[in-house]
């Protein structure tokens, strides 16, 4: 088992050039409106965009490959422990300048 890696995908950002799913169709489907659709994934509504946890070494390097295929950068892969981090620090920012 590899480490927990986080696949985001900006649905919005999508161009519909169904690159991810032909590399990854285990991750991604093109839907009606011809974007993409991760498979599993759930939406989180702080950052609209969604997400599938993802752990097994294979899983994770099949889905980078559908990062690094995607023309427009709207798939992310994220290490689960720095993405957490992150999500903190911005938390944390955000709230010193409201
Ligand atoms: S590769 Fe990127 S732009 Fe193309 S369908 Fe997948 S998510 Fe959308």
């Amino acid at each position: 088992m590899g480490k927990k890696h986080k696949i985001e995908y900006d649905r919005e950002g999508c161009i519909g050039a169904a690159a991810c799913a032909a590399v990854a169709p285990k991750f991604f489907e093109m839907d009606v409106e011809n974007k993409a659709v991760l498979l599993d994934g759930k939406l989180n509504p702080e950052t609209k965009k969604f997400e599938r946890i993802i752990e097994s070494d294979e899983d994770i390097v099949l889905a980078k490959e559908s990062e690094d295929v995607c023309p427009v950068n709207v798939i992310k892969i994220k290490l689960m422990e720095l993405a957490k981090k992150k999500e903190e620090e911005q938390k944390a920012n955000g709230n010193q300048q409201e």
